[in-house]
């Protein structure tokens, strides 16, 4: 930080204009008795004396005051290492309050926000952490459940055998799945995430993952399927791979909050010449209007008890709104309660040379 100081020398301008006016005061009347000059001699040398005692003891003063304060100003700084003491070194030290106080003042706010900032992040830490262990502890507890009935005698039947240790590996599996969550979340927060650009077809990935999740599905007899059954190929700039985890999240909440044997529909809109749309929505059981706009938090879940037995982390949207802020794109939610939910999100259009 670099902090230019101003000069004064107001200060020892008026000091030194006192100072002479009372010396030449007390010189004058005893050079007068002391030496018998004429009144013209005794003018010139008053005019002298005055003269050259205004001009050194505006030097003295300018110059101690300056090393005075310079010290302190310096101590000052050190110790509240605002700055190098080198730094402050190649500059004038002034005898300039204003230019202090407003340093001071400057200081103490950035300081302030500093403080503040440390504390938000604070909480945020303590928040993530309390967050982390309840998500983990669930599942935890179910794989040392199912371990200990075993252990205590239940390995003996060979069918329950079997039925525990699946229900565990049930519970590892959901482990798992929050352990990536969460790596990938403090990636994104700590921006570490280094994005890999590339053109490609995002229906063709659309396409992907609806086969992906072709099964996941199937199991509530939920039809995946394009808005436009003739659409045609759209080439986007961006990641492929976490683009495609954007869309496997939202797919996958359809799914999980989609009705029994609803509808899950995608579509891939122009929005303007450089940007389309891509559309997820769903017939499902919807979001109230008070819950959405905390959606994308970390750990927001509208239905607590409910939604954690769909196995979700309660991290999906929050890592979706970051792979998207981190494409400078964004993400919008809509939702009407009872009646479905749609997200939706730009992408870069590969501008075509036709
Ligand atoms: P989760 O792991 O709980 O699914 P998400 O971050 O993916 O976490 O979603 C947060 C919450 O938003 C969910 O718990 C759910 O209540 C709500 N939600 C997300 N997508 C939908 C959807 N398509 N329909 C209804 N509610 C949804």
């Amino acid at each position: 930080m670099k902090i230019s100081f101003k000069k004064t020398y107001r200060f020892a301008l008026i000091s030194a204009f006192y100072i002479s006016l009372f010396a030449t005061a007390l010189v004058m009347p005893l050079a007068t008795i002391l030496f018998n000059v004429s009144f013209k001699s005794i003018l010139t040398f008053g005019v002298i004396f005055i003269f050259s005692i205004y001009i050194y003891s505006f030097i003295i003063i300018q110059y101690r005051a300056e090393h005075f304060i310079y010290r302190r100003v310096k101590k000052f700084y050190d110790d509240v290492s605002l700055l190098e003491s080198s730094n402050l070194l190649s500059h004038p030290i002034t005898t300039d309050m204003e230019t202090l106080t407003r340093e001071v003042k400057k200081f103490a706010t950035d300081k302030k926000l500093e403080i503040e900032m440390l504390k938000v992040r604070e909480e945020y830490r303590r928040e993530f952490l309390g967050n982390v262990s309840h998500e983990l502890k669930t599942p935890l507890f179910t794989v040392q459940g199912y371990l200990s009935t075993l252990i205590d005698g239940a390995m003996e039947d060979k069918t329950i055998r079997k039925k525990y240790l699946k229900r565990a590996e049930k519970g590892v599996e959901r482990l798992i799945y929050i352990v990536e969550d969460l790596d990938m979340i403090t990636k994104l927060e700590v921006g570490d995430l280094n994005l890999d650009f590339s053109d490609f077809d995002i229906v063709e990935l659309i396409q992907n993952v609806f086969d992906l999740l072709e099964m996941k599905a199937d199991k509530r007899k939920i039809t995946l399927a394009f808005e436009n059954d003739q659409i045609q190929p759209v080439f986007v700039h961006g990641d492929k791979d976490k683009i495609q985890q954007v869309i496997e999240n939202l797919i996958v909440n359809s799914i999980k909050y989609g009705k029994e044997g609803g509808l899950t529909e995608v579509d891939v809109i122009n929005l303007t010449k450089k940007k389309v749309l891509v559309r997820i929505s769903d017939d499902g059981e919807g979001i109230e209007k008070q819950n959405i706009p905390r959606l994308f938090e970390r750990f927001y879940r509208v239905n607590k008890s409910g939604s954690r037995s769909e196995g979700g982390s309660g991290l999906g949207l929050a890592i979706v709104k970051h792979i998207i802020e981190a494409h400078k794109e964004k993400i919008y939610a809509e939702s009407e309660f009872g009646i479905g939910s749609e997200f939706s999100f730009t992408l870069k259009k590969v501008q075509q040379n036709d």
